[in-house]
């Protein structure tokens, strides 16, 4: 069965609301799946995502989820 796959929703996503512009949730990905190329700039996904859903606990904003 294919894992869960991580979404940004970006219509909710609003890095410069994030300390520093910086995505927390690129930050927690131990993978390295997601990316952000600056700081205030929105992250995407750049791998395979494994589906552990820890991006999804570190964005503050419920930007990120799993489908
Ligand atoms: S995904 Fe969440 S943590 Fe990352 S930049 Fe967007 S709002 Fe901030
Ligand atoms: S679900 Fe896990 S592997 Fe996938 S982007 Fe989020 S933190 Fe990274």
């Amino acid at each position: 069965m294919a894992k869960p796959q991580a979404v940004v929703d970006y219509k909710i996503c609003c890095p410069k609301k994030c300390k520093n512009g910086i995505c927390l949730a690129v930050l927690e990905c131990k993978h390295k799946v997601l990316k952000q190329d600056e700081p205030g700039e929105a992250p995407y996904q750049l791998g395979m995502c494994q589906g552990c859903a820890t991006c999804v606990t570190a964005c503050p904003y419920k930007a990120i989820r799993l489908i």
